[in-house]
């Protein structure tokens, strides 16, 4: 069984030489009346919250999370079959959804976040994204953090990963001006071609944020999603508008910085009454059944797309996994273990 293992906790960025891929064992068979299901692997996901994980002390929930060991495989969220199950909700081929190990076979004794695919017709692979997660993130960051109404300026960073893709969608088909940025030509590229946005630029093309933001947004912004934090933050806050929202996502420029940037800008929240609110997608998870609603149709009639950044096998996943923190992914990133 081959695994993704953790060699040492991380301080600073990530390397790829954080984790290696060794060959493990797992028993091919569930324990009677243990409840376990036994998965063969299809697609992993590599989301940036997973770094929290592999340092000595995390701040994520530890009843959704539980932190890496050195010595072990790591786990996230996946898409994975059945062959084997003592539970009663899953049955041998099965193709499930939920948190597993980075690895070809998971033993999962713990089912709580495990659930039945329902819907196959569109890319199993979908469910570590579009459909998974990060797609949830969009859902509730958007809809229920920003109260969001049509017409709205709407401002979106990191843009063009797993969830600010969606959420500059779900902006349009609310009849939105979006804007996004992101770090490199063939992403602002896509924002603009495949994705819909009004408009978008490439941060690291511009010396002066405040600047661009008021090209941008000449009447300022209503809506921010905060994907990136530190110099990015500070910009918008100067151009955000009275009675503004700032969805807090993530703040992605500052996990591996041993100081945080300070910003400056923050009496700008009491000058425009901004409302601006950390988010957690797990407080959210209830509302999956109403988010398949809304996305399953767009998914299938073409009103919503998705770009995937898809690696070849366990022994890409390092690399794949670190990329998130220089921008190396360009769409959802994610590794294929096996296709079916
Ligand atoms: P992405 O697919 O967007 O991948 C990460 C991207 O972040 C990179 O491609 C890169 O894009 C950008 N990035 C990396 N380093 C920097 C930096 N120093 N400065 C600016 N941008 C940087 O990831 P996700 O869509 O999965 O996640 C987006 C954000 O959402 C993250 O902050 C994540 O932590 C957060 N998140 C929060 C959740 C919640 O419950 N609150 C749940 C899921 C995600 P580029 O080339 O454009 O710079």
């Amino acid at each position: 069984n081959k695994q993704v293992t953790l060699r040492d906790y991380v301080s600073g960025f990530p390397k790829e030489s954080d984790m290696y891929v060794t060959t493990g064992t797992v028993k091919l068979k569930v324990t009677e009346g243990s409840n376990a299901v036994l998965v063969k692997n299809l697609y992993l996901s590599c989301d940036p919250y997973m770094l929290d994980l592999m340092r000595p002390t995390t701040s994520l929930d530890a009843t959704y999370f539980a932190p890496f060991k050195p010595g072990s495989p790591i786990a996230g969220y996946g898409v994975a079959k059945v062959l084997d199950s003592a539970h009663p909700n899953f049955k041998k081929g099965d193709l499930v959804r939920g948190v597993t190990g980075w690895e070809e076979y998971s033993l999962i004794a713990e089912t709580d976040f495990l659930f039945k695919i329902e819907h196959t017709d569109v890319p199993l692979s979908y469910y570590t994204g579009i459909l998974g997660m990060p797609g949830m993130t969009a859902y509730a960051g958007f809809y229920e953090v920003c109260s969001p109404k049509k017409g709205e300026y709407v401002f979106i960073s990191a843009a063009s990963g797993a969830v600010g893709q969606l959420v500059g969608q779900f902006a349009k088909l609310l009849g939105c001006f979006v804007v996004g940025s992101a770090g490199s030509k063939e992403k602002v590229d896509l924002l603009k071609n495949k994705f819909g946005f009004d408009d978008a630029f490439n941060y690291k093309e511009e010396l002066d944020l405040d600047a661009a933001l008021k090209r941008y947004f000449p009447e300022g912004i209503d809506i921010y999603f905060e994907n990136v934090g530190g110099k990015t933050l500070d910009a918008v806050l100067l151009n955000m508008r009275t009675h503004g929202r700032i969805s807090v996502c993530g703040m992605i420029s500052q996990y591996n910085l041993d100081e945080p940037e300070g910003v400056k800008n923050l009496m700008d929240l009491v000058y425009k009454r901004i409302h601006m609110q950390g988010f957690v997608v797990t407080d959210y998870y209830h509302l999956y059944p109403n988010f398949l609603d809304t996305v399953l149709p767009g998914i299938r009639d073409g009103k919503i797309v998705y770009v995937e950044d898809i690696a070849e096998g366990l022994e890409s996943g390092p690399a794949a996994l670190v990329g998130l923190f220089s921008g190396r992914n360009v769409g959802k990133q994610l590794v294929v273990v096996a296709r079916e």
